[in-house]
């Protein structure tokens, strides 16, 4: 996939469109990125603090093993930095691509 170094874009804080940098990064899961979100006490529970009722849902035997193997493409994170007030934006959803190259 190739993609342009500098976009137009709006920018938030600006609030018009401005000339942006684009860079890729390294795209985190949902837990990574946003730690402290919906379940985030519920993992708590899981790894550390053993209290409460219940399995949480889960089974009591491990499920058998399945034929899976890893993704070939990796979703993109693409942020924009912009040239005007300096902000960076990041893109909203993520497309799957096998390499990413700035043109
Ligand atoms: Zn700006």
């Amino acid at each position: 996939m190739n993609t342009p170094k500098q976009t137009k874009r709006h920018c938030p804080t600006c609030r018009k469109h401005t000339v942006q940098k684009v860079s890729v990064n390294k795209a985190r899961g949902r837990s990574t990125a946003h730690p402290m979100s919906r379940g985030a006490t519920a993992r708590v529970r899981l790894r550390g603090e053993r209290r409460g009722f219940g399995n949480l849902g889960r089974y009591s035997k491990p499920p058998k093993p399945k034929m899976t193997g890893k993704k070939m493409t990796k979703k993109t994170d693409f942020r924009y930095a912009c040239s005007v007030c300096g902000a960076m934006t990041t893109q909203k959803k993520g497309i799957r691509a096998k390499k990413v190259e700035l043109v």
